[in-house]
């Protein structure tokens, strides 16, 4: 930061940490962090007086804390699935030192304000990092969505297949205009599920162990179709919708000419269909069946090369466990197994190890991690090493290298799809709002309305 000349002589921070390499405006230079009260105060290219002064490693880069906003928590309701204590957890380990809960699969759902209170209520006391909540748009929430806004939700989520859990219906094509209507009322922000219902009943498959059928059971054209409704809805209402956990790069060429367009329409992707490939997945292996399915890998080539262009705008994990008897119930059938890839510790390492292969920077990985998240929901507070920002920092190695043990990983239920990968990239220290977060730590995070 420039101009902090007559700051830096008299002014004592609390804590300053020195590196190397601090990720700042996007680009990785030497760095004095000063922070207090657990806000980022200056940051210098020349030195800054600390009571406290700590210096990175040879091996370490400081970065923001990631920004994960796509995490199932479950709790209340099916704390068994995972809960807050233990996915906050994890996403400390992951350097992720935010996440936005889904409104399902606790129970209740999150479409009410009743419902958000409870949630509040849970994860306040055992959050080791910050949590902010979405709320869900369902035929019968429709109509009182803006009590939620008013509440602090950073959006509304949909689905426009069935969601797998009886709670949170999904909306059809008029349902999902009339949910787009009501938000472009208050300017807030529409997340979608999509997939198409009629297009996923036509492929219905029962093929069982088959990891190809099951591939084959969810087709590119179920996501087309659905986010071709979206599209349109978008053109129509104005209102701003976030695409999900792109899977199929068949949907980027109508993503593509809809951002050309300059429509409000913004796309994800999820470090499982970044980083494994269908040709990886054995027969039976229901730890890594998700909805929609991870690809071929001619499609994973493809989805990076979107990231690249900026025709998906950010990488998050849609983390969302289960116990691992649902996750391995009936003998690794496809149909039978609860579909979610839990990955809030591995995402980031899993992402950067494949980003690094592909000669992709750890900086464009930043931004799709953290900064573009934040920006996504409104939180100019996180995402980045700035003046005014909130001092959740990361000591990042980039080139530590470990395998994963799924035994070994903070959430829940010890069930991973990275289970057994080489990675590399360990978040070495975490401060939250400029204090470190150490195992053992009473939680202190924080709960999060959108501002
Ligand atoms: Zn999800």
């Amino acid at each position: 930061m420039e101009g902090d000349e007559g700051i830096r002589m008299t002014e004592q921070y609390e804590l300053v940490v020195r590196a190397a390499s601090a990720l700042i405006d996007g680009v990785f230079r030497p760095a004095f962090v000063g922070v207090t009260g657990g806000t980022i105060a200056a940051v210098s290219e020349s030195a800054l007086e600390g009571r406290e002064l700590v210096e990175l490693g040879d091996d370490e880069v400081l970065i923001p804390g990631l920004v994960d906003s796509h995490v199932h928590i479950n709790e209340p309701g099916r704390t068994e699935w995972e809960g807050f204590a233990s996915a906050t957890r994890a996403a400390a380990a992951g350097g992720v030192t935010t996440v936005i809960d889904m409104p399902l699969n606790s129970i209740p759902a999150t479409v009410d304000v009743a419902a958000l209170d409870a949630k509040r209520a849970v994860a306040g006391p055992q959050s080791s990092v910050d949590v902010g909540f979405w709320g869900g748009a369902i035929p019968s929430s429709l109509g009182h969505l803006r009590d939620l806004h008013e509440r602090g939700v950073f959006g509304f989520k949909c689905f426009l297949a069935p969601s797998g859990v009886d709670e949170f219906p999904h909306l059809d094509t008029a349902q999902l205009n009339q949910a787009l209507d009501e938000i472009a009322g208050f300017d807030g922000l529409l997340i979608v599920h999509a997939e198409d219902p009629g297009v996923l009943e036509a492929h219905v498959d029962h093929g069982g162990t088959d990891y190809h059928r099951f591939v084959e059971s969810r087709p590119p054209e179920a996501e087309i179709t659905a986010i071709q409704n979206v599209i349109d809805g978008v053109r129509r209402s104005g209102a701003r919708a976030h695409i999900l956990h792109l899977s199929s790069a068949a949907a980027l060429p109508i993503l593509r000419a809809a951002k050309a367009e300059g429509l409000p329409i913004t796309v994800e992707s999820c470090p499982h269909y970044l980083t494994i490939t269908e040709e990886q997945v054995p027969d039976g292996a229901t730890q890594f069946k998700c909805c929609p399915p991870i690809r071929d890998e001619a499609n994973r080539d493809l989805l990076w090369e979107a990231l690249l262009d900026g025709t998906i705008d950010i990488v998050v994990t849609d983390h969302s466990p289960s116990t691992a008897e649902l996750k391995f119930a009936h003998g690794g059938d496809f149909e039978l197994a609860w579909g979610g890839i839990a990955g809030l510790q591995t995402g980031f390492a899993a992402v950067w190890t494949e980003a690094s292969r592909r000669g992709v920077s750890l900086e464009s990985v930043l931004q799709w991690m953290s900064r573009g998240p934040a920006d996504l929901i409104g939180l100019g507070s996180k995402g980045r090493i700035a003046a005014g920002a909130d001092a959740d920092l990361v000591a990042f190695a980039p080139q530590d290298a470990f395998t994963v043990d799924a035994q070994r990983l903070l959430h829940k239920n010890p069930v991973s799809a990275f289970d057994g990968r080489d990675l590399h990239g360990v978040a070495r220290r975490v401060w939250l709002a400029g204090t470190p977060l150490l195992p053992g730590d009473p939680p202190r995070g924080r709960l999060l309305d959108k501002p």
